[in-house]
């Protein structure tokens, strides 16, 4: 008689990562746009979809929207590689540059997914740690490269949770040290004021820069990412990838949104404008906050324990994220920005909580 089997016994002790799904009026908590992608992008869609061949399986390489985001950074559409999220391109990375016997850096604290993502796909993960103000000190970078020369080595650029962009100088002290690929996920890239894409070229080709429609794009519900790289990384994640994994409305959905630049970049204006006055309201409070190159900010209530603050915005309804379990991160929280109401709910609700 068959039976229940055990799962992989190193999968035991991951959780995946979960953002509390709890019911609030107020979702500042996963980083998502606050605003919908445009209305013309919308009815673009639903026209272009009533022309598509639902019977037949999609274009399986996604030809027109690797061929637009290649013009949208001016590269070509080899070095482009698209998949369900930014997550579903890290994990075909990992897919193929990680597994067994295979070893990932990530600098912690960041993206959760990175060490998560390298776990379950059978890849060590080796970390490496910032300073008190969440910085990488490139001469302990190196020295860490040095000595575990892992396959993949992660930053993450505006750093998530943290929210500051890696400074040039420590990318390009990375990618010399970095034996393997370097990954510079660039989430909330569209924030920041440069981006590891000005260093493509032949002198760094294990450079991997990914991107993902979900933040500035306004597209999380659609979920699509891609990454910029040497056309041999993309022929790799292409042969670990599902067949036809990228639905025929998901390419649509991106395609499209790609002619709506000028109302995204209005978006990212509009937040980066937002995040100045909350960071300058968290000023005001007993709130320690760190600098943010993103659409978050994180910060730290001083006068009163981190948790019962969260639960309290909560009885405003007013949800955000608690890293205050995290590691390195004790006591922390962290705020997606939201439309101006919604900051100024929250700005409300904190300073009650407080
Ligand atoms: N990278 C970073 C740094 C993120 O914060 C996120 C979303 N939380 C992702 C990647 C994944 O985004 P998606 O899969 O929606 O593209």
């Amino acid at each position: 008689m068959s039976a229940l089997p055990p799962i992989r016994p190193d999968l035991r002790l991951s959780d995946g990562y979960h953002s509390p799904q709890v019911e609030a009026e107020v979702r500042l908590n996963t980083n998502e746009s606050p605003f919908h992608p445009p209305d013309a992008w919308r009815r673009e869609l639903l026209d272009a979809l009533a022309e598509v061949s639902f019977h037949r399986y999609p274009d399986r390489p996604a030809t027109e929207l690797r061929a637009a985001i290649a013009a949208l950074h001016g590269v070509t559409a080899d070095e482009v590689f698209c998949a369900n999220g930014s997550n579903e391109v890290l994990q075909c990375l990992l897919l193929a540059y990680g597994g067994p016997q295979r070893r990932a850096v990530v600098f912690e604290p960041t993206y959760a997914l990175h060490s998560h993502i390298s776990r379950v796909t059978g890849t060590d993960v080796v970390q490496g740690s910032r300073d008190d103000h969440f910085r990488i000190d490139p001469a302990d970078a190196a020295a860490l490269l040095a000595a575990e020369q892992p396959d993949v080595t992660f930053l993450c650029s505006p750093n998530n949770p943290t929210g500051q962009s890696e400074p040039r100088a420590t990318v390009l002290v990375v990618l010399d040290a970095a034996p393997g690929l370097v990954v510079v996920d660039e989430a909330y890239g569209q924030f920041s004021s440069w981006s590891a894409l000005e260093l493509r070229g032949t002198a760094h080709p294990g450079l991997v820069v990914t991107r993902t429609f979900s933040k500035t794009w306004a597209m999380a519900g659609a979920r699509l990412g891609y990454l910029v790289a040497d056309p041999a990384v993309v022929q790799a994640c292409e042969a670990v990838v599902l067949p036809y994994h990228l639905s025929a409305q998901t390419q649509l959905a991106g395609l499209l949104a790609l002619r709506h630049t000028a109302d995204m970049e209005a978006r990212v204006a509009l937040i980066s404008e937002e995040r100045g006055r909350v960071a300058a309201a968290l000023g005001e409070l007993s709130v320690e906050s760190w600098p943010s190159d993103a659409n978050f900010i994180l910060f730290r209530p001083t006068s009163k324990n981190a948790d019962e603050v969260w639960r309290s915005l909560l009885v405003h309804s007013v949800l955000i994220r608690n890293c205050a379990g995290w590691e390195g991160l004790p006591g922390c929280l962290r705020v997606t920005i939201g439309r101006p109401d919604e900051n100024d709910r929250f700005l409300t609700a904190l300073k009650e909580s407080l």
